[in-house]
């Protein structure tokens, strides 16, 4: 009988045992002997250097094509000149100060122009550092707010035992990671379609209390790339502080949105300009377009920094202040960040930017004209109008092609689901399925529920990178919609085989179960999806009886 479980590992163990190879005993006759013996152990003696990197540069060139990797926010683009500036630099640690001043110089340039970016006020000082990407910017932002609200509440000699802090429910992790760390009640705000599926602002004032540290507000839902309306949150809690004196400061999560706002829509008023805001995190490495490795934390004046989160550490005679988890860490993304700056300078910036957004547009009217798709993101809509509505697809298009300012604000972000129609008529194929199929063309693409609110709907996700050019998207459309052609085609062989029962409803289910099934690579797939599943089938099955 077939075991259940194989291990792979312990099968290549088992008949290498049994090989030639094993009964050579300790002789390194091959290299591929050597690394399946020492896969996960220091070996004795060592490879030369050559095989080393032709046995790593092998195995490493069967990960995916970071280019067509449209899961990701992360950049992934850059030039030989660059590199060349990385591989120069590459040895340079960050926190050491004393060795690396003008390192320390440019991390200081980057903070600065950040700072006016993102409008600081000309009578603040706005302060920030350099991080290992947005996540450990937000555990800094969350600790300023909660060592404030502790501090004013001793001032008033009142206890500070129950910090909680507020955001929506399509929170990135990182956000509701920092309330697990450091002990901070998360109040996540379920989000909905009314809410357009990112923090519900009509919902605030109910978790606010007393004991409420802050809010986070997203700029760019890592869902939908929506953003939230950081000015409508802002007005709210002015007046909340006016009936009931909580004064709630805002920290942005604009972790993708931060590095787009700015170039795109300058007139949004998301940043400094909008007093509240305390704090801004971003990652370079996303739309700031550095590799791998940075984040950045802005706060709008010093004095928002709470001083017991600052070490001073001597250097060249003088002190060097500093806030961070980390202490060792490479410097080469903070010149990569720089060198952005003023290589592509704001025109740069926002050119890049402008035709990213262009291309999700084309993406999203392209998959709603084919009427298999409806696009849950926006930014392909005109400006104010956010919901889907399938008279208005033709004149999405007419309009495509304008300033980004006539649409809605957001991230260049594709999120879509198959058609109301196509569900209706389809019933049996999962939405899944797509994303395995564009695999095979290389495309990595998900497919996944939106939070738990709302975790019955599953979407595709597209992030429109730099590198998605004119000619690699053009290649995509046409992808996924042979993708779905080919399930059409297959559930018609199945309708047709199945036609002598008329197809039952525990037939179809276990159709739509099994192309599921090996959707998700033999994992159970999204639970809230088959239950919705099955309760649609449910009535089908109640009808047609
Ligand atoms: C990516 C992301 C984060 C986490 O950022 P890292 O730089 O990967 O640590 C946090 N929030 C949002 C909204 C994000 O998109």
């Amino acid at each position: 009988m077939l075991t259940k479980l194989v291990d792979p590992d312990q099968l290549e163990d088992t008949v290498l045992s049994e090989s030639h190879y094993h009964n050579r005993g300790h002789g390194l006759s091959t290299d591929e002997e050597f690394v399946s013996i020492n896969k996960y152990q220091i070996p004795q003696k060592g490879l030369s250097e050559a095989t080393t990197y032709s046995i790593l540069h092998d195995n490493l060139s069967l990960d995916g094509n970071p280019t067509l990797n449209l899961a990701s926010f992360v950049n992934t683009f850059s030039t030989q000149q660059v590199r060349e500036l990385i591989a120069e630099n590459i040895s340079k640690n960050l926190a050491d100060a004393d060795e690396y001043p003008t390192l320390v110089d440019l991390a200081q340039r980057d903070v600065s122009i950040l700072g006016k970016l993102w409008n600081a006020d000309s009578d603040e000082k706005p302060t920030g550092t350099a991080t290992t990407g947005s996540s450990e910017a937000i555990m800094l932002g969350g600790l300023a707010l909660k060592k404030r609200w502790q501090a004013k509440r001793k001032a008033e000699g009142k206890d500070a035992y129950r910090p909680n802090i507020i955001m929506g429910s399509n929170a990135q992790v990182a956000l509701e990671k920092f309330a697990r760390y450091f002990d901070v009640e998360a109040r996540l705000i379920p989000v909905s379609p009314a809410s357009d599926h990112v923090l519900d602002v009509s919902k605030i004032e109910e978790q606010v209390d007393e004991n409420t540290i802050g809010i986070f507000v997203i700029l760019g839902s890592t869902y939908t790339g929506t953003f939230e309306n950081v000015l409508k949150v802002s007005d709210l809690l002015d007046d909340i502080q006016k009936r009931k004196g909580f004064d709630v400061p805002i920290h942005v999560d604009g972790a993708s949105g931060a590095f787009v706002a700015p170039f795109v829509f300058p007139d949004l008023k998301w940043d400094f300009r909008v007093k509240r805001v305390h704090s801004i995190n971003t990652s370079g490495h996303k739309f700031g377009l550095t590799t791998a490795g940075l984040g950045w934390i802005i706060w709008r004046d010093a004095s928002y920094l709470p001083q017991e989160l600052i070490f001073k550490l001597r250097y060249l005679g003088s002190v060097e202040e500093s806030y961070n988890l980390n202490f060792s860490r490479p410097g080469f993304q903070v010149i990569h960040q720089y060198y952005n700056f003023i290589h592509l300078g704001f025109k740069g910036y926002k050119s890049i930017h402008s035709k990213s957004l262009a291309n999700a547009r084309i993406l999203s009217n392209s998959l709603e004209k084919s009427q298999y798709f409806e696009v849950v993101s926006n930014i392909h809509r005109k400006k104010g109008v956010l919901t889907y509505d399938k008279p208005q697809i033709d004149d999405n298009i007419k309009i495509q092609g304008k300033d980004a300012n006539e649409f809605n604000e957001g991230l260049p972000v594709v999120a879509f689901r198959l058609s109301r129609e196509f569900r209706k008529q389809y019933p049996n194929i999962p939405q899944a399925f797509i994303s395995t199929l564009l695999r095979k063309q290389g495309w990595i693409i998900p497919n996944y529920p939106l939070p738990t609110s709302e975790s019955h709907t599953e979407i595709l996700r597209v992030v429109v990178r730099i590198e998605l050019t004119a000619d690699l998207l053009n290649r995509l459309i046409k992808d996924i919609i042979q993708a779905v052609e080919v399930l059409i085609k297959a559930e018609s062989l199945y309708g047709a085989a199945s036609h002598a029962t008329a197809g039952s409803a525990e037939q179809r289910n276990f159709l739509y179960q099994l192309l599921s099934s090996i959707a998700s690579n033999g994992d159970d797939y999204n639970e809230d999806a088959k239950k919705e599943h099955l309760k649609h089938h449910h009535s089908t099955f109640k009808g047609t009886c």
